[in-house]
């Protein structure tokens, strides 16, 4: 059982349509691509949520989207600075530990990516990154100005200037080579994660070079 702690909120911010950062003083040590569970109220069954922030960063980050007619993210988008919440300890094993890797992410599952980049995890390794227009591009200008080549932001929109235009599945379909000897690290919904995996073990990448977090 994860121990869970109240933290105050130190700032909520929508960054993005339907799209929040909560940063809230932090409690613990944890490792770039863990995940924490977070309630209103410490008997409730928390929901989980990657830590978007690097491990050496006083605060905790948390990137989440409002699902309407949810139970936490609706109320959770209204809470401010001073208010507590309930948070648990950090737990879970998508940590990226491999010199050279490629991530892959969509949406808010560029969080665990973004806690490696921020830790300074991110010499060579490749980020793709995914989503319909370049605002759901979260953290982009961070990357783009660290990562320069190894960083390709994918936009399904037509029109959005500086990206791959398409799916993340479409830019790898695209791709000459994929070096199959390397770890793939894809963190989004269960379609991507599917489609994506799919594709890579169709190019020859082996199932256990391939570590995936589903957002469910
Ligand atoms: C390992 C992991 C990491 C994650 N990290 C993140 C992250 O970093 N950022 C992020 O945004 N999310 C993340 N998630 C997803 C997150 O945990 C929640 O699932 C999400 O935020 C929804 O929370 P909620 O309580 O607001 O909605 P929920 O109450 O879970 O509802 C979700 C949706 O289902 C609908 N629904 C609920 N109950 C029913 C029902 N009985 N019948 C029909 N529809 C129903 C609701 O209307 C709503 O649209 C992660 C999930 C996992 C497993």
């Amino acid at each position: 059982m994860n121990k869970v702690y109240p933290v105050k909120i130190i700032a909520n911010t929508s960054i993005a349509p339907n799209t929040w950062l909560l940063r809230c003083n932090r409690m613990w040590e944890f490792e770039a691509g863990q995940v924490v569970g977070i309630s209103f109220h410490p008997d409730d069954e928390p929901r989980l949520y990657s830590i978007a922030s690097g491990t050496q960063h006083h605060e905790v980050w948390i990137l989440y989207t409002v699902k309407p007619g949810g139970l936490l993210t609706p109320q959770l988008s209204t809470r401010n600075k001073g208010d507590t919440i309930y948070m648990t300890d950090p737990f879970g094993n998508f940590v990226c530990r491999e010199d050279k890797a490629v991530w892959i992410a969509t949406g808010t599952g560029i969080a665990p990516f973004a806690s490696m980049f921020f830790s300074g995890q991110h010499t060579k390794k490749k980020l793709i990154q995914g989503s319909r227009s370049k605002d759901g591009l979260y953290f982009h200008d961070f990357f783009y100005s660290e990562l320069g080549r190894d960083y390709q932001p994918c936009c399904s929109r037509i029109g959005e200037e500086g990206c791959f235009r398409g799916r993340v599945t479409d830019y790898l379909a695209n791709l000459e080579m994929i070096d199959a000897e390397i770890p793939y690290y894809l963190c989004g919904s269960a379609e991507m994660v599917v489609d994506v995996r799919d594709l890579l073990i169709a190019r020859g990448v082996p199932f256990e070079r391939i570590m995936a977090e589903i957002f469910f």
